[in-house]
């Protein structure tokens, strides 16, 4: 089983180790068919990309596709999800550039509002120690990316309810609705069995995508076998891999 268009991958543009054309080269190296470039957005004060340098990561990746007709090369961006009611580091940089747009949670943004510090970021980051207040969260945070759905055209869902625990079910339904993929992800620890086994239910698709921040790491998928095999789901449900 491998990956065969790894669409969540890191440069040196935000916080990854290599440039775009040392992964792109280290993807047809592996047998990728295609690499999307996905770092993280702007809101996020020391791995967010600059704005001004999408238009520089759209000329690379433009010259990548000229040069290389082996492997097909996209240009995204991991948008952060900053606000309680959907809201994501999105403007006019990233709609013009990117081919598309993914977003997931991370702790360190910069919230939407002062609002948002209050009732959405704080509130995520202790529930991670406080069980009471972790019950609070998921019904705010599986509205909020209900919302970011139906605000946003977005492609791909990273990592959903990492760092930002969310009831499955409504969102897996919504996420079916709007055509967004669900990732599963090596290097967190949700989407996880159970989650699949619920998503599963709705005709959502799911990807599997290495996360990578360097070129070591690309295309690698860890324990995503053994985990969509436990979940008992079909290949033919996660569109970014073959046999
Ligand atoms: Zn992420
Ligand atoms: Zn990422």
């Amino acid at each position: 089983m491998k990956i065969v268009h790894d669409m969540h991958t890191h440069t040196t543009y935000s916080h990854g180790k290599n440039t775009i054309a040392e992964m792109v080269e280290q993807g047809r190296k592996i047998g990728l068919k295609a690499i999307t470039i996905s770092d993280h957005g702007r809101s996020h004060p020391l791995f967010g990309v600059k704005k001004e340098n999408f238009a520089k990561m759209r000329a690379e990746i433009d010259a990548l596709n000229q040069k290389y007709d082996d492997i097909d090369i996209y240009l995204s961006v991991e948008s952060n999800i900053t606000g309680a009611d959907g809201s994501i580091d999105i403007g006019d940089e990233e709609k013009k550039h990117c081919d598309w747009i993914s977003a997931g949670y991370h702790y360190g943004y910069i919230p939407a509002s002062i609002k948002d510090i209050f009732v959405f970021a704080i509130p995520n980051y202790a529930a991670r120690v406080l069980p009471f207040l972790r019950k609070r969260v998921v019904g705010m945070n599986t509205r909020t990316y209900i919302k970011m759905m139906e605000r946003y055209k977005i492609k791909l869902i990273t990592h959903p309810g990492d760092k930002m625990p969310i009831n499955i079910e409504p969102v897996a339904k919504a996420a079916a609705k709007h055509g967004v993929i669900l990732e599963i992800n090596p290097r967190h620890d949700h989407l996880n069995v159970d989650e699949i086994k619920v998503a599963m239910k709705y005709p959502v698709d799911f990807a599997i995508n290495s996360d990578a921040h360097s070129t070591a790491a690309l295309g690698d998928m860890k324990s995503t076998p053994q985990t969509i095999k436990a979940a008992g789901i079909p290949i033919s449900r996660i569109i970014n891999i073959a046999e």
